[in-house]
């Protein structure tokens, strides 16, 4: 029997199913039941009731038959989606699919081709050269998603190679992204439990320390529930879901409020550049972790002080509505060595880090001397059209003491 993959894409995402001749056959059936011409597919009861029918028939050899249930249910009559044997892998062809669909729910369909041309030449223009040289990733935080192997027995730790058979377990959950940070969802199955509690205790609390502040006023929940932060000479607490500064000596002048939190919290700027790059580590396909065995060894064990490229870091005021977490990955998907193998943006709140990883052995420049990092950076038109980047040196391997501070001004900003 052979397998065929179908790829469905919808407004609410994206889904992936394999499936064998006679299920294959059946799904066809069932999806083109409207017998339209159109490329596209419609949502109509008689969907609905075939999917569930299929569920019915092949729900127990095929569990991910009642995810795409669960999908095709939610959806609206005369909601429109793709469906195909296998949609592009490249970025810029996705991205111009995703749009299409978009825009078939959106606009009348005398306006579809219009609007589809318009959003595609806009796309081109504004993401250009990039999209001809990377593949995009930005992996969804608001749907529970296991990265890497679902089922134990065929997970091996991408950080340590230890799999069950080799003595390794696998019995925590391994956030891909900080749970401290809000990440609920993403979940990495190929994180042995050794590796995890690494993470956790030496290079993580670097990165979400450096959040502290952000977190505590976005109020964002981590295992423990709400931050409740303490400092020499201040707290910062939630009352009724508020945040609540309380501190021995505020600064009042006529147009701001200052607060002098005291020298807390610890940092290791190689560990939080580590913690970083172990997200970009984790969200990786595992196919994509290839030439990256370097970088692996560099985020998993301590290392003695290398000269590292360049992170990017700014702040967008008003961008923040409180709940923004994002992961975008950035893969080369050509040898232009004047680029680097994979780059990636973190954003939490209105904070951003963008970043290379370093040590990939498909990389041949390091991007450490300007020439190198300046060509790379005029490449990335999103970013190098924003103002006010910092470039922040983060190879330092000695642990530094912060001093933390609150500046309230009269615009309503809040500046850290
Ligand atoms: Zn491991």
């Amino acid at each position: 029997m052979s397998t065929v993959t179908i790829e469905f894409m919808m407004q609410n995402g994206g889904f992936r199913l394999n499936v064998g001749d006679q299920l294959y056959g059946d799904l066809v059936r069932c999806l083109h039941n409207n017998r339209s011409l159109e490329p596209w597919t419609t949502v109509t009861q008689e969907i609905k009731l075939g999917i569930a029918e299929l569920v019915a028939n092949y729900g127990k050899q095929m569990p991910h038959l009642h995810k795409l249930n669960k999908k095709i249910q939610a959806m609206q009559i005369g909601e429109k989606f793709l469906v195909a044997e296998g949609m592009p892998e490249d970025t810029s062809e996705r991205s111009e699919l995703e749009a299409l669909v978009e825009v078939l729910n959106t606009y009348d369909i005398s306006q579809v081709g219009a609007e589809w041309a318009r959003r595609t030449a806009e796309m081109k223009s504004f993401m250009g050269k990039l999209l001809q040289n990377y593949n995009v990733f930005t992996p969804r935080l608001d749907v529970r998603i296991t990265l890497g192997h679902a089922k134990k027995d065929e997970r091996a730790c991408r950080f340590c190679g230890g799999t069950l058979a080799s003595g390794s377990s696998f019995t925590k959950v391994a956030h891909a992204v900080p749970e401290a940070l809000g990440n609920k969802t993403l979940i990495l199955g190929d994180e042995c439990d050794i590796c995890n509690k690494y993470f956790g205790d030496n290079i993580e609390p670097h990165l979400i320390g450096s959040f502290d502040i952000y977190r505590a006023f976005l109020g964002v929940r981590g295992k423990n529930g709400l931050p409740h932060l303490k400092y020499p000479c201040a707290e910062i607490t939630h009352r009724d879901g508020i945040p609540v500064v309380i501190a021995q000596k505020i600064e009042f002048t006529d147009t701001s409020i200052f607060v002098e939190l005291g020298e807390s919290r610890k940092l290791t700027p190689a560990k939080l550049y580590r913690a970083l790059c172990k997200i970009t580590l984790s969200v990786l396909n595992e196919q994509e972790l290839s030439g990256l065995e370097d970088t692996v060894a560099w985020v998993r064990n301590d290392q003695p002080s290398v000269v590292l490229p360049k992170v990017a870091t700014n702040v967008l005021p008003g961008s923040s509505d409180g709940s923004e977490l994002s992961v975008t990955v950035f893969t080369r998907k050509n040898d232009d060595h004047n680029l680097p193998h994979v780059v990636t943006e973190f954003r939490f709140g209105c904070v951003i880090y963008v970043y290379i990883l370093p040590f990939s052995r498909l990389d041949k420049q390091s991007f450490i001397i300007d020439e190198e990092y300046e060509k790379f950076w005029s490449c990335f038109p999103m970013y190098c059209q924003t103002k006010n980047w910092k470039f922040e040196d983060f190879h330092c391997t000695t642990e530094l003491t912060i001093n933390d501070s609150i500046r309230v001004e009269h615009s309503g900003q809040t500046k850290i």
